[in-house]
């Protein structure tokens, strides 16, 4: 048997190292930089962009931190010692190119190269976290990502309830609501935010008690109001994603416009009776609502708003995945419905998924953002006729 150092040295034998100041010149480049220390050894610091992956977790863990194989990967540690034992497990694990940095963070910062030092999240957070921290594509960093994060729902209705509740408890930092209206008893069949003592509450505060009750790090900014073509690039201003789950087409109409002015991706859902629908619509990289529905039904075509019936579950699926899209355009991971419309069946209990494109003729997004004027489209009523709309286009 080889004495420790003895075996070190043979390791070392068949991985390559380099050392800090050619890791430096490495960093811009494409590199994957990991740092396989324990977590509380990188609370004082960590090279600038690495990746941290604490050494037991690596084979777990790598790959959805360093998904293609073929990319370089520089391994760091402390003092470079656990590194060339991680590099050479990458390398069993199929990784081509994969050198270890001598000398580790100790010698980086020794040769007076830049490192910072990583937020992180309190005791608190880190518990009540904990499940989001384990996953790879999420982790810590992303934990923070959505503690940053500010989303905003356009309804605190059917699809906005398991919106706000799934949003508040996964932790997104600030979450606006904009509901005009009052808490009704017809509206606890499916919007699980309202409870019987809150009828006669406006829903933007009951949503509010819902939401710290569940989670009272939340911040939650509140419209008792609707949106209008005034208000709505003030309001709308600073959000990093919409969910909209609003039950009128004015709304929908004046919210996928300005959202198109303030380059913010809408999570767009909608419920009728037992189908229901949910599509990404990514201002120029994919088609907007306009896209599908150039223009909004006239008046005499819109049928009475109190017409609509819906499965009460429904919204629960659609507002879920919906609240699914938001916390991946926030944390920038998977691949968002951007021109794809999931369609629901819950009778046939079937999904199915159609493509969308973005049309070129499209009234407003075939435009340059400067020349798109808002339009206050209050004469038609919430309830779409079928000729004029798809079927799920209607309450929420
Ligand atoms: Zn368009």
């Amino acid at each position: 048997m080889p004495s420790g150092s003895e075996f070190i040295r043979q390791i070392k034998d068949q991985v390559e190292e380099i050392d800090p100041s050619e890791v430096n010149e490495l960093t811009h480049e494409g590199v994957a930089i990991v740092d396989v220390r324990e977590s509380e050894e990188t609370e004082s610091g960590l090279l600038p962009g690495a990746k941290h992956v604490p050494r037991g977790y690596l084979e777990s863990r790598i790959e959805g931190v360093v998904p293609d194989r073929s990319t370089p990967v520089v391994i760091y540690c402390a003092s470079g010692n656990r590194s060339v034992y991680a590099a050479k497990t990458l390398a069993e694990l199929g990784y081509e190119d994969v050198v270890s940095m001598s000398g580790g963070f100790q010698a980086w910062k020794q040769n007076g190269h830049e490192w910072r030092v990583p937020r992180a999240l309190s005791p608190e957070q880190f518990e009540r976290y904990s499940r989001h921290v384990l996953i790879p594509e999420v982790g810590e960093e992303g934990q923070l990502k959505l503690l940053d994060s500010n989303v905003l729902l356009i309804g605190a209705g059917g699809l906005g309830s398991p919106a706000a509740v799934y949003l508040a408890a996964a932790g997104i930092g600030t979450l606006g609501i904009i509901d005009a209206d009052i808490v009704d008893v017809s509206n606890l069949q499916r919007q699980i935010v309202h409870t019987v003592d809150r009828v006669g509450q406006p829903k933007v505060d009951s949503a509010e008690t819902a939401i710290k009750a569940i989670n009272p790090g939340v911040t939650v900014k509140k419209y008792a109001e609707r949106l209008t073509s005034e208000n709505v690039l003030d309001i709308i201003a600073g959000y990093d994603v919409i969910v909209d789950g609003t039950d009128n087409f004015p709304t929908r109409y004046l919210l996928n416009d300005a959202t198109l002015v303030a380059g913010i991706p809408v999570v767009h859902g909608s419920i009728y009776q037992f189908e229901g629908s949910v599509t990404v619509y990514k201002p120029y990289e994919g088609p907007c609502y306009r896209c599908q529905y150039p223009e909004p039904p006239p008046p005499e075509l819109a049928p009475s708003c109190a017409e609509g019936g819906v499965l009460g579950i429904l919204p629960g699926v659609i507002g879920t995945l919906q609240a699914t899209e938001a916390v991946k355009l926030v944390l920038g991971i998977g691949d968002p419905l951007v021109g794809r419309q999931l369609r629901y069946d819950a009778l046939a209990m079937e999904f199915v998924e159609l493509k969308m494109h973005r049309d070129p003729e499209c009234p407003v997004c075939s435009k340059d953002p400067s020349e798109i004027e808002f339009i206050d489209y209050e004469q038609f009523c919430a309830m779409p006729s079928r000729a004029v709309a798809r079927p799920e286009e209607a309450v929420a």
